[in-house]
């Protein structure tokens, strides 16, 4: 396949892409497969001769679209929405067709100065202080990572980045809600998950500020060393939000570096009325958001705002000679603010995407959302048989099958996997409280207020005879 072969197949990729998404509500949400058969139609080795591009399509035709998850799909309410919104795709054609290395600003101005532009934007956007500047990674969980190791390195005094860790046992604090990509992240950071602190959260499953300041002292006092505090803003499993800004003020009391994860929550950040969910965020060191998640920037584009870029840098920047270059002065080399070397054009879908739609026409899709989702949720409160667990924050609530006389816990999970094989929609669950709960989390580009409410219909039809 040479280019003038790609020119005939691009264009026959993007009729595809129209059919699949035109037809999307046709399929059902998720794959429908068995572990092992994609594999199975696969021969187990490589051609040794060329095969023509008519024979790959056809085995991608055939094989792939039935064995996948549709995560475009409007009735797709798993896990959180990973958008891809067309202006979002088309970029990504444009950025493929480049395929440059954007790894310093000389590799690839264009990619360097759009990624400060973009992330100036998008940091108006949600109503951050002009103080922050951003940058892109592929995922949150870099983000994470790439603060926890700046907590590490502060807290050493840099030491950690020559000798490693010499006996000091650093801690870092989070409370029960917040992402695995913490843990991750602690044990990545030679830290290790036994000083990850759990600290209590209150009724409404937010990080309690006393209890944070208390297991600081508690630290301090057997000669531990304290680092840093990750909070959360939208929890993963039900959408918690620490309280921010009471507890920045008591990391800053005791001298530690504050992360946010608000990995799906940013997002709404466009719309002024949901960021008292963050108040006192302006306090924040560092802050990921994930414009694919419900920005329509698809994965993979992770934007991580910091106060002061420099601890950061002073962690994870390294200028080999090999990677100098003129007027460094002048220019920015992302790849000092983050963990791989190489880097992907992201900025270029955030660009397209914020241009295409604009921010009013965002701000009313997460509202529909949100909206829609308290909607719902009342439908089932007003259900027989049907418990709302953790209430609606933002796009998010829990809930479970409680029929009369019946198992909850055995009933709840039964009715998730009668919906999942059933196709129309797709549900995840999560654990509340130790017991089974279902997760519904609207946010797709094309849902629609009918296709949030089949939820309710297909959850209550499926519960027949449960
Ligand atoms: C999705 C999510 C993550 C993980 O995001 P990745 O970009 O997939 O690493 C972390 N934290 C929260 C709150 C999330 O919603």
């Amino acid at each position: 396949m040479n280019h003038d072969d790609l020119r005939y197949w691009s264009k026959r990729a993007a009729d595809w892409t129209h059919e699949y998404h035109t037809g999307l509500r046709r399929r059902p949400v998720r794959a429908r497969t068995v572990p092992g058969a994609v594999a199975a139609r696969l021969p187990a080795a490589a051609p040794e001769t060329p095969e023509p591009p008519e024979a790959i399509f056809a085995d991608f035709e055939a094989i792939v679209p039935n064995a996948m998850t549709h995560w475009q799909h409007p009735r797709f309410f798993a896990y959180f929405p990973a958008n891809a919104a067309p202006a979002s795709i088309w970029a990504e054609q444009l950025a493929n067709a480049m395929a440059a290395n954007c790894l310093i600003w000389q590799a690839s101005p264009a990619a360097t100065e759009i990624e400060q532009v973009t992330t100036g934007w998008l940091r108006r956007a949600v109503g951050l202080p002009s103080g922050f500047v951003g940058t892109i990674h592929d995922s949150a969980t870099t983000c994470t990572l790439s603060a926890v190791i700046t907590m590490r390195d502060r807290a050493t005094g840099w030491a950690s980045t020559q000798d490693g860790l010499t006996g000091q046992r650093l801690r870092i604090y989070a409370s029960a809600q917040t992402h695995s990509s913490v843990d991750k992240a602690v044990r990545l950071a030679g830290i290790g998950q036994a000083n990850l602190v759990k600290v209590d959260t209150d009724t409404e499953y937010r990080m309690d500020p006393a209890a944070l300041d208390a297991a600081i002292r508690a630290d301090l006092a057997a000669g531990h060393v304290p680092a840093g505090v990750v909070l959360c803003a939208g929890g993963t499993s039900i959408g918690a939000f620490d309280p921010i800004g009471d507890c920045v003020e008591v990391a800053k009391a005791h001298g530690l570096y504050t992360h946010v994860d608000a990995a799906w929550a940013g997002s709404a950040m466009i719309c002024p009325e949901f960021r008292k969910l963050w108040a006192g965020i302006e306090g924040a060191d560092s802050i990921v958001m994930n414009p694919h998640k419900w920005l329509g920037a698809q994965f993979d584009c992770s934007v991580q705002f910091l106060a002061d870029p420099e601890p950061q840098i002073r962690s994870l920047g390294l200028r080999p000679d090999y990677l100098r270059s003129d007027a460094e002065d002048e220019i920015v080399n992302f790849n000092e603010w983050t963990v791989p070397l190489g880097r992907r054009f992201r900025a270029l879908k955030l660009w397209f995407v914020l241009r295409a739609y604009g921010l009013a026409a965002l701000r009313k899709r997460i509202r529909n959302h949100v909206a829609w989702v308290e909607k719902l949720a009342e439908v089932f409160r007003a259900t027989p048989g049907f418990d709302i667990v953790t209430e609606p924050r933002l796009a998010l609530f829990t809930f479970r099958h409680a029929p009369r006389g019946g198992d909850a816990d055995a009933a709840t999970e039964r009715l998730l996997a009668r919906i999942n094989d059933d196709g129309r929609i797709y549900l995840t669950q999560t654990r509340h409280e130790g017991r089974p709960v279902i997760r519904v989390a609207a946010g797709t580009f094309d849902c629609t207020e009918d296709d949030v409410m089949s939820v309710h219909a297909v959850a209550v039809e499926l519960a027949g005879g449960l």
